[in-house]
């Protein structure tokens, strides 16, 4: 009889949480891998591209070059991080670009530069791929694919277990909160205490805070709609010029812990949030060239409408600032505010290289609403791309397309609406989603069935995909030991549909292959264990299964979730295509060897952008 057919019997016969493996081996404790098919051979089943054969939906898939390209990754971030190698510190050029502009469009997955390239022109994202390098291999290397962690992927050139961000929202043990990822109390917000924001919770510097030690003139400028995006990629220099839309005051806006830009005012005159009062977001595209508007499965537009157009109404109407942030009008909103502060900061004017970075956050809060396969996405990223062309024509004519280097990415892809792929898919997809309170509802009755329910205590502290904290009050209480409510948790996970696999979190620290395991996922899961901020239970659901109710959303380890574009333009780097498989963590010591900076301690690697001339081989 196993442990989970006797429920939390053998009281303080395992070891604690971390303990030898060897307990795991003669337990008979299966490590809650609730799928038939083994993930990894699932995964290797679905190799059909980036395409299904059906509804443009995106299929995940490990293919056999990209499984070797994720071994020769690895052994790339053992090799950086066990030597301390600073392989960034090669020259990519002698030639120091004057700014840096590093656009990360939220939510933008990496087969959209594919799929909508024939809604664009040729000024924007079709220039870039055309002009500059680029990547169509570009996948993160960890499950907890949020905004949060993704932007501070991008400029720290690591994963949460190093640079700590391990989701939106998490609990840390140290400072016994539970923390939003930029929350800090201590650097309010308009003078609100209530509400502060800092980088406070972030474990490493960004390119810009290393740039700005080595040359303290070099400045810093970082735009989003979101704060966490504006926040994360800018780092901890409080010499940052750091603003985000305040959905209170309706304003760009920054902390306390940032100097105030002297036009802080200034570019909310010139760039009201009023000017868009009565537009309505007209449909651009064919609809021969479109997906079908309108699918019942998608969420409505701010004010209830859900046909194109799209009417963002008035300021005082309730929806108005929803609707300007999930429509296209935001995007201008943002680069014209971007553009007023290239102005006014003389972004690119002397010898001194600027970082500036952009969060277009208007992608994520529209994909979160009408999904990956909707008219809207196709029709907002027409826009998007109209506007990139009119920044790139300007920031030609104010800088020079050889002064400076761009950037542009995203922080995470995203998966179909389960309930979309179900319904019009042509082949049977196993999809759905799991309700959060019905989870913890789930959770906390079979572990009470199991280990014994006391009043007023819960098994669970908190959990925030893909980790689970349980409560060591309750554990302690017990007198169970940790790592067998850990254990019993994982066999309570495996019996919910739509979980693919849980592990105690101590046991993929420890490096293991666990039975249906690939050891890419193993180094996935591992690169979001930061020790103050991980729970002691990770796991995943299966593919195309979403927690939570938003239409759309990510937060997994599959494909359309870690795939992400990654281009480059400029600063005298040549046209062509990136070989091989990339990582959005790699743009940090690539932008850092074009900077002349030293890096250290960082999972990403430096790409090759420009090829070095070839030596004359000595005989
Ligand atoms: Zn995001």
């Amino acid at each position: 009889m196993n442990l989970f057919e006797q429920g939390c019997g053998g009281r303080g016969t395992r070891t604690p949480t971390g303990g030898s493996p060897a307990v795991f081996k003669t337990a008979a404790i299966p490590l809650c891998d609730s799928s038939d098919i083994a993930l990894d051979r699932l995964l290797r089943k679905a190799k059909l591209g980036h395409f299904s054969h059906f509804c443009n939906t995106y299929l995940p898939h490990f293919s056999d070059s990209i499984m070797l390209l994720r071994s020769l990754c690895i052994f790339m971030l053992v090799f950086l991080i066990g030597t301390n190698c600073v392989l960034a510190q090669k020259k990519q050029s002698s030639k120091v670009p004057k700014a840096i502009f590093v656009l990360s469009f939220d939510q933008m997955r990496g087969d959209f530069t594919e799929r909508f390239s024939h809604n664009w022109g040729s000024k924007g994202f079709n220039r870039i791929m055309k002009e500059g390098s680029s990547s169509p291999l570009c996948y993160f290397n960890h499950i907890s694919n949020m905004t949060c962690p993704g932007h501070a992927i991008i400029l720290t050139g690591s994963y949460p277990s190093l640079n700590g961000i391990v989701s939106n929202d998490f609990f840390d043990t140290k400072l016994w909160c539970t923390c939003y990822c930029t929350e800090d109390k201590k650097h309010p917000v308009n003078g609100n205490s209530n509400i502060g924001r800092s980088p406070d919770l972030l474990k490493q510097s960004t390119l810009g805070d290393l740039l700005q030690k080595q040359q303290p003139k070099s400045k810093g400028l970082s735009f989003a709609i979101k704060d966490r995006a504006a926040i994360l990629m800018a780092g901890k220099s409080k010499a940052n010029a750091v603003l985000w839309f305040d959905w209170k005051s309706r304003v760009f806006t920054t902390s306390s812990y940032y100097t105030q830009p002297t036009w802080i005012d200034d570019v909310n005159k010139s760039v009201p949030y009023s000017a868009y009062a009565g537009k309505k977001w007209n449909a651009i595209l064919a609809d021969s060239e479109t997906a079908v508007d309108s699918m019942d499965v998608e969420g409505n537009f701010p004010g209830g409408d859900f046909m194109f157009p799209h009417d963002l109404g008035f300021p005082g109407q309730e929806q108005y600032t929803e609707a300007l942030m999930t429509s296209p009008y935001s995007i201008s909103y943002l680069f014209d505010a971007v553009k007023f502060a290239i102005n006014r900061e003389s972004i690119g004017k002397d010898e001194f290289p600027d970082i500036i970075s952009i969060g277009i956050s208007t992608t994520d809060l529209a994909g979160h609403l009408f999904g990956p396969d909707s008219r809207e996405i196709q029709e907002l990223y027409a826009h998007a791309d109209s506007i990139l062309g009119t920044f790139i024509d300007h920031l030609d004519a104010k800088i020079g397309r050889n002064n400076y280097v761009m950037v542009i990415t995203s922080d995470h892809g995203v998966a179909p609406i389960p309930e979309y792929i179900t319904k019009f898919g042509k082949l049977p997809v196993d999809a759905g989603r799991i309700q959060e309170k019905t989870l913890m509802e789930t959770l906390e009755k079979e572990l009470g069935k199991r280990c014994g329910q006391k009043e007023n205590m819960t098994w669970i502290k908190y959990i925030e995909p893909p980790s689970i904290f349980l409560n060591d009050t309750t554990v302690l209480s017990s007198g169970f030991e940790m790592s067998m409510i850990a254990d019993t948790l994982c066999a309570v996970l495996s019996t919910i549909d739509g979980i693919a696999q849980a592990a105690p979190t101590a046991i993929i620290q420890q490096g293991r292959i666990l039975p249906g395991w690939s050891k890419e996922l193993l180094e996935m899961y591992r690169n979001d264990i930061h020790p103050d901020r991980t729970g002691e239970v990770m796991f995943m659901v299966k593919p195309y299964w979403l927690i939570g109710s938003k239409p759309a959303s990510h937060g997994t380890g599959y494909d359309y979730d870690t795939h992400v574009p990654l281009m480059f333009l400029g600063g005298g780097i040549p046209a062509g295509q990136i070989q091989g498989k990339t990582d959005p963590a790699d743009i940090m010591p690539t932008l850092a060897s074009i900077l002349n900076i030293k890096v250290q301690h960082r999972h990403g690697k430096r790409l090759e952008l420009i090829k070095a001339p070839l030596k004359n081989k000595k005989k």
